[in-house]
């Protein structure tokens, strides 16, 4: 099979058949270490052995493939994803990358090809915060990152905890507490993982396929409350106003004044307040309310610009308190490490998209993926962005074929011609 007309009619296909082993009344549901996600398993291990792929399970239940040739090989670079969804959500999240690694062993099969470095493909459980609350959850236990706080999170629908859950399905949850990582970290020459964008950029500027160049880290508040003081819309002079709504008004547009010469010095930066509420019970059409709640979070793949806006905040509060005569209270903060890409792998991405027949485009990730995981396990890792429609997370993803194949096609080159030293 090249990776043209034969492929694309495979590959939605395996698509299709995968979406019908989860559908939901929208989308498809695959919840993590569920039946529906074993099922989904088990159908990857049909195929790939249909076309002479290798397959086996490791220690925390999840999929791997490798070329019958490649079997034995101690030291491997790791290509895959994971499979399971958030609730009604989209059908490629996840599994096109898992579904790029395949490809790429059923095409080096026939082709009697060998890769540059052994490959090993792994389809993975358990990436959706959804289920239990943490998120990354089978790469975390892979790379010994998953705590015992985590184990004791507890299903949304059945109230179990994680760790039951992982013990119903035989996953070595005893080397897990030890703080074990249940993939030997010696073996992993290199993560790479392909991925739906799930944000708007690559429709935007016509690309099909990007280099991921980092993964954004953040810090965010769940609740911030701004107290001011409650009176008549109509009574009240502007001078004698402590009004938290003008205040947040205020502090926002500080904030964006700041994001924007931010982003002109060239570094990368994103800011939301997702939630924004006055108080139901009190609040009203003609009264300025005593208080406002909002959420922010603030996400860039550089460590500077997020430790810079985590004081930057503060400067801006402490200027609108005095300006406003309201006071701001913050909840605790909860964070998360950027993580870089490889340098050297993102230069052997890019030289395999011109093999590819494509203008090198290189963006950063807004959302998280297992990648970042490996790469703060100091795997030097990788990603390849699939263009893809209407976002992510929902039934209405769309990926194209021609991409999905494209994006697969630069994955072979970097795994069988642009691969770094052995
Ligand atoms: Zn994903």
């Amino acid at each position: 099979m090249s990776m043209t007309t034969e492929f694309a009619t495979y590959a939605q296909k395996l698509f299709d058949d995968v979406a019908q082993l989860g559908t939901d009344t929208l989308g498809v549901s695959r919840p993590a270490y569920s039946a529906t996600e074993t099922r989904v398993l088990e159908y990857l291990q049909r195929e790939a052995q249909a076309h002479g792929i290798l397959t086996m399970r490791d220690a925390g239940d999840n999929l791997l493939f490798s070329l019958p040739e490649e079997a034995e090989a101690e030291r491997f670079v790791l290509v895959g994803s994971h499979v399971d969804s958030v609730p009604q959500g989209g059908n490629y999240d996840g599994l096109a990358g898992v579904a790029a690694g395949l490809f790429c062993l059923i095409k080096a099969r026939e082709e009697g090809r060998r890769f540059a470095r052994p490959v090993r493909v792994i389809a993975m459980r358990a990436e959706e915060s959804h289920w239990f609350g943490p998120c990354y959850i089978g790469s975390k236990s892979l790379t010994g990152q998953l705590g015992k706080a985590e184990l004791a999170a507890k299903h949304r629908e059945d109230g179990r905890t994680l760790e039951s859950h992982m013990r119903d399905l035989s996953i070595d949850v005893d080397s897990i507490l030890a703080g074990k990582p249940l993939l030997c970290m010696d073996s992993v020459l290199e993560y790479i993982e392909v991925h739906i964008e799930q944000g708007p950029m690559l429709v935007e500027k016509r690309l099909p396929v990007a280099v991921v160049s980092g993964i954004r880290g953040n810090f965010r508040h769940k609740k911030i409350t701004c107290i001011g003081e409650a009176g008549h819309s109509g009574a009240v002079p502007r001078a004698y106003r402590h009004d938290p709504v003008f205040a947040l008004a205020d502090l926002l547009s500080r904030l964006d004044d700041s994001w924007l010469t931010i982003l002109q010095k060239g570094d990368d930066l994103v800011l939301t307040s997702g939630m924004v509420a006055t108080d139901p019970q009190t609040h009203s059409l003609s009264r300025i309310p005593g208080k406002i709640t909002f959420s922010f979070d603030c996400r860039s793949q550089s460590d500077t610009a997020l430790e810079g806006m985590r004081v930057l905040l503060r400067e801006e509060m402490e200027q609108v308190e005095n300006t406003r005569r309201v006071r701001f209270e913050l909840d605790e903060e909860m964070s998360s490490a950027p993580a870089l890409m490889a340098e050297s792998v993102i230069q052997s991405l890019r030289k395999a998209m011109v093999q590819t027949g494509l203008e090198p485009f290189v963006m950063p990730s807004g959302g998280g993926h297992d990648a970042a995981i490996f790469a703060n396990a100091g795997v030097p890792s990788g990603m390849i962005f699939l263009r893809n429609r209407n976002g992510s997370h929902n039934p209405e993803e769309a990926l194209d074929m021609a991409d999905f194949l494209l994006g697969a096609e630069v994955l072979y080159n970097h795994l069988t011609v642009t691969g770094g030293a052995a």
